[in-house]
Formats: structure tokens, sequence, C-alpha cells
């Protein structure tokens, strides 16, 4: 028997022979019967420790004998919000008023900050937290820092002002000094609280008032001897604002949270992974997050990284794992038709290419073959630096989808790069091998020959925009799905693919070589093929970062390069924020570049030429009639002119290091080296250091990684891909990045006995109510 129970037993007696206090008695009942069952299953139903210690109180206050009225009246304060008959709560979907001490009020208040299930309540964390354990002494306060205090009220009262307006004043001393302390609101509550010869406790920030300090709205506690200053909370979480709630109220109420539901916290991680990092249990890790013990670093707490800040982040990302695995073996279990990749024409065309296949590509091809001979449909995601050959892997699996009389099709992220895919496959392709392209700008008869080919079955591959994707166009026999460029898609655009065949195999292809921890949240529903060695011949492009003032010798080296006959990428930064200004550097940028290299021919690329026009300039660059391309970011991932061998980035400060990584890799594509020249004025030292790891690098993965590291998630995806990402609470997958590979093997351990998690319905039901239908993110930059 528990001991709450014990108190439970020691109450009852005494309770029901008191007289009076019959509020007091029918709620004790009331809670008796909620509690005592619950502890007899065990610990279903949380007792908070708040709860718990009250109980104590109120059996220790009753004592033996009947207790008269005084004595119940001292009972009923001992238990407190345990008298609200909205306690205990016991759902975490519980609405913030079932707690004891929130009202209508402030729970109007909490929804206004979409703040509205006991849940949401306990999940709005701390943003900071307060160092109070050093108290200092009023002589020492320092203007302009936060201060902790103790002294004795001298004098304390309302001061008028003028209009009407008032406020209250109580001036604080200890041995040192006195200092004042001012409110301007809630007057009557402290002019109650707040007399002369009162000790109390200060906390707040110190200001200047002409020759003297004083503070406003300080946190103040009341010290009575049976408080003693231990008592008192040492660091205090700060909150973000709640319009109309006071911090401190806000504290409470949070904090009241925190004690009374933490523990309907469902605890999902294997017990093995608990125990072996010695993780504390998870509501009280969760009540230490909100009122942490004096033991605790602030530094730590507000990094995150205490022992409790790595349970909560350890169960969050662990449902979310969970929840990937989940979706995958659900992937897995679908059925399909094997792709025949042992046959002669696959045979045959892997002997046809024109090159032999690297030791990576050979893995991966591998690894894809393995996919295709199994009845279940390939899910699989080929990730591999701009240039590692990934493209021929694709063409591979289209052969086994032709062996086996189905369709493949490509999906590009524009036309440029669809064209480009098709001169491909053209090249690799033998007659067997019909291709068609379908893009936004094919005309409707085209459209409608394709059609008819299809229904034929004369097409073997596909390729195209998003347009394949579009309602009315019908994929008879579609066994290949290719995602190139993944990250110009979204999931739902993957899963429409998915939907036009009948449970098609999909390989999904990335140029951005995307760090492991994020990868696997990403695509955690994807198996991962990785291709790091490029094709020999090809050499890493030699990267110099200059400043502005090297302008001359740049020119001189893009003369050098225009008299080999090599063509030139110039590229000018161009963000939403300031783009009509990046717009008109880029012009002008153009223009004086037209007159230095006078003679030669240049041409200007931009977002806002409409795509034809984009196409045409692309096209005359990519046929060599246009030699120097100057350009916003928009040239093309993955775009293929293996004449251009200089890349020179203005503003070179202003890129993400994967976004310069991804630029470079636009030249030195054919046999003659390739050059990316990065000039950028980097404003700090960070900057600078950040630009040198071009210079170093030619890894994909170790500039993404660091890039990773400098920027965190968020922005690393950019804003507009940070939308793919999980919304995650407390868990950072940069922060947190070493719990994120064990605990999505605990996940797929856990996966691997029970793949639809039917022993453990509650994980299950987590998921869904945590996650949903969300559970595919993908998609980045
Ligand atoms: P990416 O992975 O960037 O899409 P591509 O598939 O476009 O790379 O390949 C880049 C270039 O390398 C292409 O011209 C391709 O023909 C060539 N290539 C691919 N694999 C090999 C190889 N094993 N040996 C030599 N050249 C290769
Ligand atoms: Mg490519």
């Amino acid at each position: 028997m528990s001991r709450f129970a014990r108190v439970q037993g020691a109450l009852r007696g005494p309770l029901e022979r008191a007289r009076g206090g019959p509020e007091v008695l029918a709620r004790v009942r009331d809670l008796r019967a909620t509690l005592e069952p619950a502890l007899r299953r065990g610990a279903e139903l949380a007792i908070p420790p708040e709860a718990r210690q009250r109980f104590s109180r109120a059996a220790e206050l009753l004592g033996a004998g009947e207790p008269d009225a005084d004595r119940l009246a001292a009972v009923a304060r001992a238990l407190g919000p345990l008298l609200d008959p909205g306690w205990p709560v016991r759902t975490l979907e519980a609405g913030t008023e079932r707690i004891a001490g929130i009202g209508p009020k402030i729970a109007a208040a909490l929804a206004r900050k979409e703040i509205h299930s006991v849940e949401d309540l306990l999940f709005f964390l701390p943003r900071a937290y307060e160092d109070r354990r050093q108290l200092v002494e009023i002589e020492a306060l320092e203007v302009g820092r936060p201060a902790c205090f103790e002294g004795r009220v001298t004098r304390a009262g309302v001061v008028p002002l003028r209009n009407h307006r008032r406020f209250f004043q109580a001036i604080v001393a200890d041995r040192t000094g006195s200092v004042g302390l001012k409110w301007f609101r809630g007057i009557a509550h402290f002019q109650d609280r707040i007399r002369p010869g009162v000790r109390l406790l200060v906390a707040g920030d110190v200001r200047r008032y002409r020759f003297a300090k004083e503070l406003h709205h300080p946190d103040v506690e009341v010290l009575t001897d049976d408080a003693p200053l231990e008592s008192l909370p040492r660091i205090v979480a700060a909150y973000s604002a709640v319009e109309g709630l006071p911090p401190r109220t806000l504290r409470r109420v949070v904090q009241a949270c925190s004690a009374q539901a933490s523990d309907l916290l469902e605890a999902h991680l294997p017990i093995g992974f608990v125990d072996a990092r010695a993780l504390p249990e998870l509501g009280d890790s969760l009540r230490h997050v909100h009122c942490p013990t004096p033991s605790l670093d602030p530094d730590e707490l507000g990094l995150r990284r205490t022992p409790y800040h790595t349970r909560l982040v350890a169960e969050e990302l662990f449902l979310l794992q969970a929840g990937l695995e989940l979706r995958r073996a659900a992937l897995a279990r679908r059925t399909t038709r094997p792709l025949a990749v042992d046959s002669a024409e696959v045979r045959e065309a892997y002997a046809s290419l024109p090159f032999e296949l690297t030791r990576d590509q050979e893995r991966a091809w591998r690894e894809i073959r393995g996919d295709l001979r199994r009845p279940h449909p390939m899910n699989r995601l080929l990730v591999g630096d701009v240039g590692t050959g990934k493209t021929v892997l694709a063409f591979l699996a289209a052969v086994a989808a032709r062996a086996s009389d189905g369709l493949a099709v490509l999906l590009a992220p524009t036309e440029i790069l669809a064209e480009q895919h098709l001169r491909t496959f053209r090249g690799l392709a033998g007659p067997g091998m019909p291709t068609a392209l379908l893009t936004g700008s094919t005309p409707p008869a085209e459209r409608r020959e394709i059609a008819r080919l299809l229904g034929l079955g004369e097409v073997a591959v596909l390729l195209g925009t998003h347009a394949l994707l579009s309602e009315g166009l019908e994929l008879p026999g579609l066994r290949l799905v290719v995602i190139d460029e993944q990250h110009r898609f979204g999931v739902a655009q993957r899963q429409l693919a998915e939907r036009k065949g009948d449970a098609p195999h999909v390989l999904v292809m990335t140029a951005t070589p995307i760090p492991r921890t994020l990868a696997v949240t990403l695509f955690g529903d994807l198996d991962h093929s990785l291709l790091r060695e490029r094709p020999v011949g090809s050499t890493p492009v030699a990267t110099r970062v200059v400043p502005r003032s090297a302008t001359r010798q740049v020119v001189a080296l893009m003369r050098q390069t225009l008299s080999r006959g090599e063509q030139i990428y110039v590229v000018y930064p161009l963000v939403e924020e300031s783009e009509k200004q990046d717009l008109s550097d880029a012009t002008r940028g153009f223009e004086r570049l037209q007159k230095t290299l006078a003679g030669h021919r240049l041409a200007l690329l931009h977002g806002r030429l409409d795509p034809r026009e984009r196409a045409r300039v692309m096209l005359g660059f990519a046929s060599g009639q246009v030699e120097v391309l100057v350009s916003t970011t928009v040239i093309e991932v993955g775009v293929d002119v293996a004449n251009a061998t200089l890349l020179v980035v203005q503003h070179a400060e202003r890129f993400g290091l994967a976004q310069l990584h991804q630029l470079r890799g636009r030249v030195g594509r054919g046999r003659r080296p390739g050059t990316a020249i990065l000039i950028g004025e980097p404003a700090s030292e960070g900057a600078s250091r950040r630009l040198a790891i071009l210079e170093g690098s030619a890894s994909g993965f170790e500039i993404a990684e660091e890039d990773l590291r400098i920027r965190g998630a968020g922005d690393w995806l950019g804003t507009r891909q940070a939308g793919h990402l999980p919304e995650l609470r407390l868990a950072d997958l940069v922060r947190h990045a070493e719990l994120v590979e064990p605990v999505r093997e605990a996940a797929a351990r856990l996966l691997a006995h029970d793949p639809g998690l039917v022993a453990h319905p509650t994980l299950r039901a987590a998921i869904e109510r945590r996650w949903g239908r969300r559970l595919a993110f993908g998609s980045v930059a």
C-alpha cells in the first residue's frame, strides 16, 4: 500500500466523525472515490507529489480524536487545491480550467495564446531561467542588471501622481543601504502584504532613478519565520509573455499545472534505454524544467542540457521516430510486383554503359536491385553530391521497369532539368527504350499524342515536370517513379506520384547532402543509399575566397577563361527581403561586366524573367552562344554545362555554405577542372571562417554538417522548407543531435518486434494523437 493510501485511511475515520465543514467532508469522500480504486490498480492515475504532501499535512493536522471546526478549517487549508472538484485532472486533453488555481479569466488569457489543454500548458516551456541563488547586498545592486536581495520594509505607501494616477512604493533596507520598489498596477494587492517591518525577498531588474536605484514590479516573497529561505525558488523559470497575465501569475499557473498534471504524461521510451542512461522519471523531468531545484546549473538549464531535459527530448524524439518507423513498416507491408532486374535487358544496358560504375554507384545499384527484386515497393532515397552520378542509376532502374513491361516516370523540378535528363537518357538508351518529355509548355496536340502512346505501352520512360502529376494524365502500367532533386517537391507530390500507379517503386534522388540527424527525421520513412566518391577524372572545384578589392585579378581570370573558349557563371544573391535592391545590384553588375568584357556575349538571368525567356537564356548558355551567364541564384541545381569552368559569386557571405557548394558544382563538370571565386567582405571573423570551410573541403557532407551546426536546422532548411520539419517542442535536431541516432535505433528495435505496435497500443495512440497523418516530412532545400 502506498503512503498516499495510508494517509487516506488515516483521514477517513476522523473526517467522517468530524462535525461541521460538510463541503470538506464531501470533497474528501469524492477524492477517496477517485483515488482509492486507482491506487489499487497501481499508478495509472497519477498522483502529484504536491497532493501527497497535502494529504500528509492534513493527516497530521487531524491527529487523533475528533477535530473541531478550527481544526477542520486547518485541514481544509492543507488540502488546498485538492478541495477543488476539478482535481485531479485526469486527462491531458482537459481544459486548463481543470487545474486547481486556474479560473475562467486565466484560462481565457491562456487560450488567447493558443494554450487550451492541460497538455498545451505543460509544454509551455520556459524561455529562460533566472538565477536567484546569489543574494546580494543592497549597496551592491547594479543598474541594468537583475538581482536578488533580502531586506526589511522601512516605509510603504501609495504615492499620488497627476491626473488621478498613483503608484505603490515600498522602501526596503538591509545593513548596507536601502532601495525603492514601485508598483503601478495591482496596488491593492501589494498594499495589503507589504507593510513596514515585513521581511522581503526581492528579485528583479535594477534601474536608475535620478541619483538612486529602484525596481519596478519586482518579484517579491514575504519571508516569514516558517518559510525559511531554502523553500523559496532560487532558480526561476521565465516564460514568454501572455497578454493579461502578469509574469508571476503565469509562472504560478504553469507550475500549478506541472505539479498537478505532469504525472499524466505517458512515458514511451523503452526501459532499457532509460536505465542505460540513468534518465530521470518523465513527470519529474517536466516538473524540474518548470521548477528547477537550486542544485541545477542555470546555464545547463538554459541550454536544455540537464538530465531532465534529456529525458523529455528523448521521449519526444522517440515518439517521432517510432511514428516514422511505423509508417515505414506500413509502407513495407504493401505489395507490388518485382521488377526484372536480372533480365537480359538490364544486363545489356549495364554492359553498354560508356563508363564503369564507381564503387559507391555499384553499392547503391546493388541496394536498388535488392529492393526491386522484392514484392514490396521500393522506397529509397539516393543521396549523392553533385556530379556523383545518380542519373545512371535511375536509368538502370528504368530499364528494369521496361523489361517488366512497365512504365518509368522521372520527375524533375524544372523544364531545363527535365530536358537535360531526356538527353542523358537518350544517350544511354538503346532502341528498346522509347522516351517522351512532358512539361507545362508541351502543346496540347503533343500531349494527346503522348497520352496515346502511353496507352499503347509505347513509352518506356516519361520525363517531365510536375505536369506529369496533373489530374487528367493517366499513367498506365506505372511501375517506377524517380524524383530528382527532391527538395523542390513536397511529400504531397511524392504521394501523388505513388498514387498514380499500383504501388510503384519509388526512387528519390537528392544532391543536397543531408546531415544524418536531419535525414533520419526528414526521410525516416525511406531507405538510404549514399554516393560519396566522384567518378574518376573529376577533380574537386578549386575554391578561393577573395575580398572585393581583388576585382582586377578576378577580371583577368575571367578573360583567361574566355580566351580558352570556356564559359563563366557570375552569381548574385537574391533574397526576398531585399529583392529590389538585389535585382538592381545584379543588373548593374551585369552592365559593368558587359563593358569590361566588351566583345563577349553575356546574358542576364533572374527570376523576374518569364519562364520562356529564362529557358531561352539557359539554352543560349547551354549551347555555348552565351559565354558569360550573370544570374541571381536561379541557376538551376543540376544544370549540366560541361564547358563552364569558372564560377564567380558576388557577396558570397550572404549565401549558405551548402548553397555555395551546390553552386560550385555547376563548374568543372566536363574534362576541364573548375574554379570557384567567392567574392565577399565577410563582416565577422565567423563569416570568414565559414567561407574558408569551402576552400578546405570538397565534401558536401562535411560542409552540410558544418553549416547545420552554424545555422541550426530551421535556417539550414530555409524558411519555406522549415515547414517540412516536424514541430518539436523541446528537441532540437542540432543541439540534441547525439540523441537522434540511439533513439532511432531503439524505435527501430521496438518496431522490428512489433511492426504494427499491436502490443503497444498506448504508444500507437500517442503517435496518432501527436503526429496524426503528418508523418512524412520530406523536402529539403
Ligand atoms: P548527379 O549525381 O549530379 O546527378 P550526374 O548523374 O548528372 O550527376 O552525373 C554527372 C556526370 O558524370 C555525367 O556527365 C555522367 O555521365 C558522368 N558519370 C556518371 N557516372 C560516371 C562514372 N562511373 N564514370 C564516369 N563518369 C560518370
Ligand atoms: Mg542530377
